[in-house]
């Protein structure tokens, strides 16, 4: 048995095939109109982009999404939960004028903002799954308040998840700090020799975590979450996770949490994947990095893992771009996640995802 997917690509020669157009269509073809029931509260699950970045999915394709709620006689919001690590995202008031600056809100997309996990990310519900790593999850009160759900990702490579998606959308992005908490407890190892006291980790650490004496870095895990950043920006490779051990049961985690984040909504969770601007980073990064390869096209699903496999094969089967962080992994179907961050094991997210009933990997590609 396979889940639909409808892909729309990004070719257009006449304004019946610009981006607006095809979302609309996608939203139909996709059964959408079935998710959607009228005086549903529905939540847009979105990323609105740390400042300075600029590569999260436009407003402007949000808007025709919100127009066919509302048609639909649902109230949608736009919504994201507040981020584990400081920043410009780090409480309700700073999210919202971050949001507002990146076009989220009335004046663009056409619905209001609502930060799902409240003022200081301290609103949630606990959520029961029953599987390996958790019994029960901790999930943003109005993502579990909401009556149905349209979960709008920018499909980008991620360190350390290997690959960012609708799964990382709903399992990351729809938990407030302390259940990001519970996903990472990866650790960054940091080797001495290969250490040229930069600083550049300490700087870039949203907790502070890092000192650098001399040559030598040192990591205070007490206060470190394990988000990867100064894996990011180490030149030297002196900063390493153990992936081995440590990446397989995050990523398992992460998708726990993504089944989560729909509990209670069947048959009531729409996707779409924008494959533009696939940067090495997440948007939670102060910047946004050359796309590793050509803009794609959009797809969209009512199976979270289906879309994230059908975005994973679209993405490698392209050839890779020259001049950007992809070094290795240029050829059509070679996989330029790893490319780029060779240790992250994306595949885990659909593998377990399928394992545990949270989607499908087996999909039927549809253009329309
Ligand atoms: S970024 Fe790398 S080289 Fe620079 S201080 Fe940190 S560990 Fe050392
Ligand atoms: S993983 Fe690195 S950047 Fe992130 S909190 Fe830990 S020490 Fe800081």
């Amino acid at each position: 048995m396979q889940s639909a997917v409808y892909f729309s690509s990004v070719r257009a020669r006449s304004f019946k095939e610009n981006k607006t157009s095809r979302i609309r269509r996608l939203f139909d073809a996709a059964g959408m109109n079935k998710v959607i029931r009228k005086g549903d509260l529905t939540a847009i699950k979105l990323h609105f982009g740390e400042r300075g970045n600029d590569s999260f999915v436009n407003p402007i394709f949000v808007k025709p999404i919100v127009e066919m709620i509302s048609s639909l006689g649902a109230k949608p919001f736009l919504t994201d939960t507040n981020t584990l690590y400081g920043g410009s995202r780090a409480n309700a008031v700073d999210h919202i004028q971050t949001a507002t600056e990146h076009g989220f809100g009335y004046t663009v997309a056409g619905a209001p903002v609502v930060i799902a996990d409240g003022l200081r990310s301290d609103f949630y519900r606990e959520v029961r799954i029953d599987r390996k790593h958790f019994q029960k999850v901790k999930i943003a009160g109005e993502i579990v308040g909401a009556d149905s759900m349209m979960v709008i990702s920018h499909f980008k490579a991620h360190l350390p998840a290997g690959f960012g998606g609708a799964i990382k959308n709903l399992g990351m992005g729809c938990a407030p700090a302390i259940g990001k908490a519970e996903q990472h407890s990866t650790k960054p190892i940091f080797n001495a020799e290969l250490c040229t006291g930069c600083r550049q980790c300490m700087e870039c650490c949203p907790n502070s975590a890092i000192t650098v004496q001399k040559k030598i870095s040192a990591v205070n895990y007490e206060v470190c979450t394990g988000c990867g950043k100064c894996l990011r920006v180490c030149q030297t490779h002196a900063i390493d996770f153990d992936w081995f051990v440590e990446v397989p049961p995050f990523m398992e985690r992460l998708t726990e949490y993504a089944l989560g984040a729909i509990a209670g909504k069947k048959d009531r969770v729409g996707f779409f994947n924008f494959l533009l601007n696939i940067t090495p980073d997440c948007d939670c990064v102060p910047w946004s990095d050359a796309p590793l390869v050509p803009d794609i096209g959009i797809l969209a699903s009512c199976d979270p893992v289906a879309i994230d496999q059908a975005s994973f094969d679209l993405v490698n089967s392209q050839t890779g771009i020259e001049n950007t962080l992809l070094k290795k992994n240029q050829k059509p179907g070679q996989d330029k996640f790893q490319g780029v961050w060779e240790s992250t094991l994306g595949h885990i997210q659909v593998e377990y995802g399928s394992r545990i009933g949270l989607g499908n990997k087996e999909y039927k590609l549809i253009e329309i």
